[in-house]
């Protein structure tokens, strides 16, 4: 039985929705891609360029000869009620960093398997060894579409992970998903901060999902600020209105440890939480902002109350005023200045 026949049948043993192998080589003309996204945009070489690094996956293991590609679908989980619209539920069931997620297991299950057959391997939870979403297109196993996400039947909640792997192997997928229906731009249109300006253009930098996860100790402008919305942490907007994603979230399992942390996850709960209590409960499941930037869930938090001003709003950001992080302070200080209080 050929490697690749191996591979394929261990996946579906294991549950991985989808798996694909590709040459290195096949990922070259990703450098041609990024390019021309960088050319689409204000400042494209400095956010995207250190991405070109991914295009030459043996510029980093010289022995790969072939990446093999996994897919895994998160959209089976059940979801705490007050976190929607306010997280992204990528991070909501990230299983990158959580040996507990059933993602997690098959993936270390995988990559055992792949140790097992003589297969030298190299592999990067985060941030990944390669162009993730490029890869598993190549290896035809799902497609990217205009709001830049890949998707496989399951939509675009779906995690990819990669390998560079020493032995050539090519084992490309039968993808037929239909593509973007011709006139349809909903994503572009839901965009709130315009990040995604038009099809495959995106600027990282305005990005909600980025700016709310940032860590660079400054906060937004009155306009970013009100365009952000509701976001506590990520952003889901231009997939929540894909058709493509109609229907393809179930709902049906408990993604370990969320639902005991779903208080936590309010922007008033937030507020009222010491930074020691931020750092350990917040901060191991959503590892983008990082211990000595824990005030951004604060800043984020306040923003979302501001945004909102729901009954009983101003009680829970005036805790701000005192808060031990002068970034805080004032923030807290400009939205209650901000509603003529
Ligand atoms: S994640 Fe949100 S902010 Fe980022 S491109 Fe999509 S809709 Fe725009
Ligand atoms: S919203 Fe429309 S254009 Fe955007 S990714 Fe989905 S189908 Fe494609």
């Amino acid at each position: 039985m050929s490697l690749e026949t191996q591979i394929k049948l261990k996946a579906d043993e294991l549950g991985i929705d989808k798996c694909g192998i590709v040459r290195a080589e096949a990922l070259l003309d990703y450098a041609g891609r990024l390019r021309e996204r960088m050319g689409r945009i204000p400042n494209g070489e400095a956010i995207y360029g250190h991405f070109m690094r991914f295009a030459d996956i043996k510029g980093q293991f010289p022995w790969a000869k072939s990446v093999i590609v996994a897919v895994l679908s998160y959209g089976h989980y059940a979801l705490p009620k007050n976190t929607d619209g306010h997280y992204g539920k990528s991070y909501l069931t990230d299983s990158r960093f959580n040996p507990d997620s059933p993602e997690r297991k098959k993936i270390t299950a995988f990559e055992s398997f792949l140790k097992g057959l003589g297969l030298k391997t190299e592999s990067s939870v985060h941030p990944g060894i390669t162009a993730m979403r490029w890869a598993a297109h190549k290896a035809g196993i799902g497609i990217i579409r205009r709001n830049n996400f890949f998707y496989t039947e399951k939509g675009s909640w779906v995690n990819i992970v990669a390998w560079a792997a020493d032995a050539e192997m090519e084992m490309t997928g039968d993808a037929h998903l239909p593509p973007c229906p011709d006139n349809c731009d909903r994503c572009v249109g839901a965009c709130p901060t315009k990040s995604l300006s038009a099809p495959y253009t995106m600027n990282m930098a305005t990005c909600v999902s980025r700016l709310s996860t940032s860590n660079d100790p400054i906060d937004y402008d009155e306009e970013t600020s009100r365009r952000t919305g509701q976001w506590i942490y990520g952003c889901d907007a231009c997939q929540d209105v894909c058709p493509m994603n109609k229907g393809k979230w179930t709902f049906g399992d408990d993604f370990p440890g969320l639902a005991d942390m779903s208080e936590r996850l309010s922007p008033e709960k937030i507020i009222s939480m010491s930074y020691d209590e931020i750092g350990s409960i917040l901060m191991p499941k959503f590892f983008y902002i990082k211990k000595e930037s824990l005030w951004r869930w604060k800043l984020n938090a306040i923003n979302v109350l501001a945004n909102a001003r729901a009954e009983g709003w101003v009680a829970h950001v005036e805790r701000a005023l005192d808060d031990g992080h002068e970034i805080v302070r004032k923030k807290a200080a400009r939205a209650l200045t901000k509603a003529g209080l």
